[in-house]
């Protein structure tokens, strides 16, 4: 945690401990109903009572006492033992352009993240983070360069898209793992979050309806090909050859784009899904004729597509959008690579800080006060 940070936290309380004691509450909304079944039996409780508990975790309840068709009894041994994970909104900016609202969230320890909810005309889609900060420093993400906090639980992950759906009234249909963090690298709670949130008693959100983005940590690519998820994987090239990514995104001094590609391909294979390749346009970096020419060569043979981004420039790192017309005649290139590519409609323009702005920006603004 870095020092800005902690000094905002640290004046919140930890609720995952009992007050007095260093016994850790569990985390009881990241537990599968037959981990809730295995911890009920231990406490001398019937089957049903967790498919009960599990229904009223994933409707969104914010405390034991909402269950109401569990005992009273029973209700205090959960409070003694676990806690429910909660997103509550810290700050929330609405568009004035579109139905785009952005969280600035925080959990039950201050942690902080941001997530996005946006309107399309197939429903409600949530942007949630899946780490506080970010340990990859990609050098033009302004979550890369506030650094890395921690790894959310499951049920934070969760938390944020209950948290949005409660506070509009509507059903989320659709999630995509591209607000802050690197969702691959928190395997494991990203893997048991997408088993929650597809569990028919709990939000019950399809995998057909989930995108994951990663910016390439290659054997967690295979890893999750194996698991056959059927979500969409979204792959942040961002560049066409290893000088360039190497320069804006570090982890590709650790796998390149030919072990990433290869893995991709094999991502393709095994669970025959198109993979979207984004690729944030920045001006004079990689947005020349040359770099489509390149990108075309080396997408072929993958079933890809590729989602053009005019970059959001961060404050530091001096990176401008590209031009619109050097954006055409990229898309133009890639076409005749036969190579298909859109050019991201940006929702919430006017409050598109880009992801981790915000929450810097909060940071900074209260470590000024405390000084
Ligand atoms: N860590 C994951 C997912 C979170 S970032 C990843 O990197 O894929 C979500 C997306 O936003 C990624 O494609 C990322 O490259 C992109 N992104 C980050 N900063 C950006 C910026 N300033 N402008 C445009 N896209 C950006
Ligand atoms: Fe992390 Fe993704 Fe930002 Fe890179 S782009 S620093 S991987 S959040």
């Amino acid at each position: 945690m870095t020092g800005q940070v902690s000094k905002l936290f640290r004046k919140k309380e930890n609720l995952h401990r009992t007050s007095g004691s260093e016994i850790v509450k569990k985390d009881i909304k990241s537990m599968y109903q037959e981990e809730l079944e295995g911890m009920l039996a231990g406490m001398g409780e019937p089957r049903f009572r967790a498919a009960q508990i599990f229904r009223w975790l994933h409707s969104g309840v914010k405390s034991f006492d909402e269950m109401t068709n569990i005992s009273k009894d029973l209700r205090r041994k959960l409070i003694e033992n676990c806690y429910i994970s909660q997103a509550g909104i810290e700050k929330k900016l609405i568009s004035a352009y579109d139905y785009t609202v952005k969280y600035l969230f925080s959990f039950n320890d201050g942690e902080t993240v941001e997530s996005v909810l946006m309107k399309y005309h197939h429903g409600y889609t949530s942007c949630i983070s899946t780490q506080a900060g970010c340990k990859m420093g990609c050098t033009f993400c302004a979550t890369g360069k506030g650094g890395f906090s921690r790894n959310l639980t499951a049920s934070e992950m969760l938390s944020q898209i209950q948290a949005a759906q409660a506070d509009n009234n509507i059903r989320i249909s659709n999630v995509v793992l591209m607000g802050m963090g690197e969702p691959l690298d928190n395997f494991d709670n990203v893997v048991r979050f997408l088993r929650l949130v597809g569990d028919e008693n709990g939000l019950n959100i399809g995998m057909r309806h989930i995108s994951l983005s990663t910016c390439g940590i290659v054997p967690r690519i295979y890893e999750l090909a194996d698991m056959k998820l059927q979500i969409t994987l979204s792959v942040s090239l961002h560049a066409p050859n290893d000088e360039i990514r190497s320069r804006t995104m570090p982890i590709n001094r650790k796998y390149d784009i030919t072990q990433l590609l290869k893995a991709c391909k094999y991502y393709t294979d095994k669970t025959s899904r198109r993979i979207s390749f984004e690729y944030a346009m920045i001006d004079g970096i990689n947005d020349s004729d040359a770099c489509a020419a390149e990108l075309g060569r080396r997408l072929r043979g993958i079933i890809a597509h590729v989602n053009l981004i005019p970059v959001n420039s961060v404050e530091e790192t001096g990176y401008k959008k590209s031009k619109k017309d050097r954006i055409r005649r990229f898309t133009e290139i890639l076409a005749q690579a036969g190579i298909t590519a859109t050019v991201r409609r940006t929702l919430g323009s006017d409050i598109n800080a880009s992801c981790g702005q915000l929450r810097r920006q909060t940071i900074k603004e209260n470590s000024a006060k405390e000084v």
